[in-house]
């Protein structure tokens, strides 16, 4: 869900390897039989892509398992302390967003377009915020997650920065292929690689960056809104643990789009 046009997803967690055009069908055996003198370096590039490719199915996994512990993660506190928190967030940030928790009766209720969304909710594996509908849920069984996506509801109230950084992760995934592109426009004669094919990765992470930071924001708030409200009646850290599992699958899907950036620049020398 969370490059879906202007849905704030929670966690990055199984959506990691749909988001990219990683290069799956990568296989090395076939790479060594292309021409080889078309290649400055076959070697070096067959190794290079054989790496990235091994790094990439890392990513994946560590994102299954840090999704894996936000899905198991405790709540921290009660559904009664969670509503009070949600209302405090909500008066003091004037927020207009209708709240809503998530199972399988109450999702009836949404019109069919926002179902499909909204079954992995249900089902206590994601959580979102969409500014189009002003909208944010949480399963009715992980309520603490609520408190992140009213985070990202202030983000999108909180001037043009922040919902710049909101906004920008509908792009991010087209990265590797513009780079691709614009790759095309900067190709040199002599063969050495250009700035593009140098720092691609990076671009690619870079490109990720405002997602990451503004994920972390939005915890952050939830966070302390629960700290202004319930006070130290209650014990953050349950809360602060799962907030962190899932800003890892953010940091490692933008790990991820550095890698298939830099492979999406091999991809042309083979
Ligand atoms: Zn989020």
């Amino acid at each position: 869900m969370s490059s879906v046009g202007g849905i704030q997803s929670f966690g990055n967690y199984g959506n990691y390897a749909n988001n990219y055009p990683l290069n799956d069908n990568f296989s090395a055996k076939e790479d060594l039989h292309s021409s080889a003198h078309e290649l400055p370096n076959p070697g070096k590039t067959v190794l290079a892509a054989g790496i990235l490719q091994g790094i990439a199915i890392l990513l994946d996994q560590a994102s299954g398992w840090f999704g894996k512990k936000l899905i198991n993660g405790k709540e921290f506190t009660t559904a009664e302390n969670i509503t009070k928190t949600t209302k405090h967030m909500l008066e003091k940030n004037k927020l207009d967003v209708y709240v809503d928790f998530i199972d399988n009766q109450n999702i009836k209720r949404y019109p069919p377009s926002l179902q499909s969304a909204l079954v992995p909710v249900a089902e206590g594996k994601n959580a979102f915020y969409t500014d189009n509908f002003k909208l944010a849920v949480a399963p009715k069984n992980k309520p603490s997650l609520i408190l992140h996506e009213l985070g990202h509801a202030i983000n999108a109230n909180k001037g043009k920065f922040l919902r710049f950084l909101q906004k920008s992760r509908g792009y991010a995934s087209a990265v590797p292929t513009a780079l691709l592109l614009a790759n095309g426009l900067f190709k040199r004669d002599d063969n050495k690689p250009n700035f593009i094919e140098r720092n691609a990765g990076y671009i690619g992470f870079a490109a990720y960056l405002p997602t990451i930071i503004e994920e972390g924001l939005a915890s952050l708030r939830g966070v302390k809104a629960a700290k202004e409200t319930l006070g130290k009646t209650v014990n953050l850290r349950p809360l602060k643990r799962n907030y962190f599992f899932a800003w890892m699958t953010y940091l490692i899907a933008g790990i991820g789009l550095g890698v298939a950036a830099k492979q999406s620049m091999i991809e042309t020398k083979r």
